[in-house]
């Protein structure tokens, strides 16, 4: 238990035994899915015409658009009777995505989630504290599967509820803590206001689902006295558990033998070489309720071309630096929150929480920064520093409100940053 069960291939083989994969998953998409069936053919592909990682370049790419179409199970690719678990992606606007799990998807899942858990250092002797949402989400239920499938002792808590994830984190000496990375900065300054960081016996945090940044992550760490891990992943693809942090926190492993990554250009669909930032773009491998081939998935990261001296023979990630949809054109420049996060690294003096308000005045954009800064911060000087280092390394000219730490509101969820109050 607990431990990858599958031999580690690594290069080549990888390679060979990705494309095998990958040939076996487009000759099932044309004999099972008529989604796909039909959008490979309209593309001029045949049965037999993707046999290597660069064929893989022909293929046409999967939207977010398209699944919503498929609602509520369109992309479906197997007989319904083997179809064991729904689950839901959130839909903010229309209609939610609905992904169909057969019992080896659940497996599979969960086996992923468990290298998680092993790259980060839990065994079987951990107390797991679940806070993130059960039901239709990916969430809950994931953290759970992964550490069971592990062996560790889960406590499902689901979110909110602030003083019985306290009491039950004390009662039942929890030393992993699961959480959005907003309802675990919640958590740790609740901890802090009542004084229990010596009570409590936390010694790891795998936080996710939104961005966080690195200032966020050290104040966490720091009041709770942990190492945390930021973890990767996506409802229309299994759910988080795709990819942790490394150990040396260098960029995100990810399960190269349950996926392909690739990354492109979000506004040409090129594909980048390793090293290039755009928006990652994953071919389930072996999934069967709905595989996805070359699926867009919004979010900007790079691949690490070098290996990990960490030893993991699986390829990685870097962190995610934002989301195509949150980029903001400010002034004729492109801005993701990431590189907001960036700057705010190098001022001494700021917090981690910020909001970033656009709004149009004189047929002019105005982009305005309101950042936390520390007790006995100069606000005045850390928010010229800001500006400057905004126009130093962005290219745009902003301004910067530096307001008492506690002001801006938290979350037990995700955390709202941009606010576009322009006319569009
Ligand atoms: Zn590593």
């Amino acid at each position: 238990m607990g431990e990858p069960r599958r031999e580690v291939l690594a290069g080549d083989r990888m390679v060979e035994y990705q494309e095998r994969l990958l040939r076996k998953l487009v000759t099932r998409l044309f004999r099972q899915s008529p989604f796909y069936r039909a959008k490979l053919t309209a593309a001029g592909i045949e049965p037999g015409d993707v046999k290597t990682l660069e064929d893989l370049a022909r293929v046409p790419f999967t939207t977010k658009d398209e699944l919503r179409n498929g609602y509520p199970l369109g992309l479906l690719a197997v007989p319904e009777e083997q179809v064991v678990r729904i689950h839901s992606s959130s839909g903010t606007t229309g209609k939610p995505i609905i992904v169909p799990y057969t019992a080896r998807d659940v497996a599979d899942w969960a086996e992923m989630f468990a290298r998680c858990y092993a790259l980060a250092g839990v065994t079987r002797r951990d107390r797991v504290q679940v806070t993130p949402g059960y039901g239709l989400w990916t969430a809950g239920i994931g953290f759970q599967a992964g550490a069971e499938r592990l062996g560790a002792m889960v406590v499902p808590m689901g979110p909110g509820n602030t003083e019985k994830q306290l009491q039950m984190m004390l009662d039942l000496r929890t030393t992993v803590l699961t959480a959005t990375s907003s309802y675990a900065l919640l958590l740790a300054e609740e901890v802090e206001r009542r004084g229990l960081r010596e009570k409590i016996q936390l010694r790891i945090g795998i936080f996710g689902s939104e961005r966080w940044s690195e200032k966020m992550r050290s104040r966490i760490e720091e009041i709770l006295g942990i190492e945390t891990f930021d973890i990767y992943g996506l409802t229309e693809v299994y759910g988080p558990g795709i990819a942790l942090d490394c150990p040396l926190h260098r960029g995100l492993h990810y399960w190269s033998d349950y996926l392909l990554f690739e990354i492109i250009d979000p506004v040409t669909g090129e594909v980048l070489p390793p090293g290039r930032e755009g928006e990652l773009v994953i071919t389930t491998l072996v999934k069967e309720g709905m595989p996805l081939l070359r699926y867009r998935t919004r979010d900007i990261t790079r691949l690490i071309p070098e290996p990990c001296p960490c030893g993991s023979p699986y390829p990685m990630i870097d962190r995610i630096l934002g989301r195509s949809d949150d980029m903001v054109k400010v002034k004729g420049v492109n801005i993701y929150p990431g590189q907001i996060d960036f700057v705010l690294k190098l001022v001494p003096g700021l917090c981690s929480e910020y909001q970033i308000i656009l709004t149009r005045e004189a047929g002019r954009d105005r982009m305005l920064i309101k950042v936390e800064g520390d007790p006995g911060c100069d606000f005045a000087a850390a928010a010229q520093a800001c500006r400057r280092h905004i126009k130093t390394h962005i290219g745009v000219g902003v301004d910067v409100e530096v307001v008492p730490r506690g002001t801006l509101p938290r979350s037990e969820k995700k955390t709202k940053r941009v606010f576009d109050l322009r006319d569009t």
